[in-house]
């Protein structure tokens, strides 16, 4: 996760200064094809880019601010970057019948493109769900649980924001939705929260695996040959894929020897 800092200390809303305890992440999306972040985070650190236009949002006389912006930085590449302290009451959600996610959730903003680009909706949102998994195991969040981990629609639905449709209607192009969005940061976290031993269990499975060669089928080239080799009384054929010990490579070697001086 590149996770870079650039403090909106203009902003009015860093400047108000109201604190939260969080309690959900809410997701959002901009609403507007430009997904460099040089548009929205200011200054310049030499890896955003100028914005030239003189309209991002560090600066006073805006009525939104998150915590954090992914997009991408002047090289191309996918960054996210904190723009308010995480404990300070953004301003990104408006407000409903049961009031606004302002008091509470975590924001950030995915900045949009034409919302067509599979790679960057790839990157986008596997930096969003790894941003996310941060700010949950950080703040004690459990992402499974209901109204936890939404985005703006869903907090429309909730009575706690406007009416927006991110970013659903983003995942949706894709054919992805919330839930999905969900189990993959849930999916982060439960990697994040191993211990060394599960972790190194973990490793040791797959390395296990992958060396034993189970449930594998002879590559093409080798199938008929492998198959003689077997008639011959040199393999067993089985678990071909699989990488063979010392032991069995002399044995085969020996197998052969003893064929060759009958
Ligand atoms: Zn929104």
């Amino acid at each position: 996760m590149k996770l870079f800092s650039c403090i909106l200390t203009e902003n009015d809303c860093y400047r108000r200064g109201a604190r939260i305890t969080p309690k959900g992440v809410m997701v959002h999306s901009t609403g507007a094809n430009n997904p460099w972040l040089r548009r929205y985070v200011q200054p310049d650190d030499g890896r955003l880019g100028k914005n030239t236009n003189a309209n991002d949002w560090n600066r006073s006389g805006l009525d939104v601010c998150v915590h954090a912006f992914i997009g991408k930085t002047a090289d191309g590449s996918v960054a996210i970057y904190q723009t308010l302290p995480w404990d300070r009451r953004g301003w990104h959600a408006g407000s409903g019948r049961n009031g606004s996610a302002n008091d509470g959730y975590l924001s950030f903003e995915i900045c949009e493109d034409g919302l067509a680009d599979r790679a960057y909706f790839d990157k986008a949102f596997r930096a969003a769900a790894e941003l996310t998994a941060y700010l949950c195991a950080k703040f004690g969040l459990d992402p499974g649980k209901d109204g936890v981990v939404i985005d703006h629609s869903e907090g429309y639905r909730r009575g706690i924001a406007s009416n927006h449709g991110d970013v659903s209607h983003w995942l949706k192009k894709f054919g992805r939705t919330m839930d999905d969005f969900r189990k993959d940061v849930i999916r982060l976290g439960e990697v994040e929260n191993m211990t060394r031993e599960e972790l190194e269990a973990l490793v040791d499975e797959r390395v296990k695996k992958a060396l034993v060669g189970a449930d594998t089928t002879a590559s093409d080239w080798a199938r008929e040959e492998l198959q003689q080799a077997k008639e011959h009384g040199i393999t067993d054929a089985t678990r071909p894929r699989g990488y063979a010990t010392r032991e069995e490579a002399a044995i085969m070697v020996e197998r052969l020897r003893a064929a060759l001086t009958k």
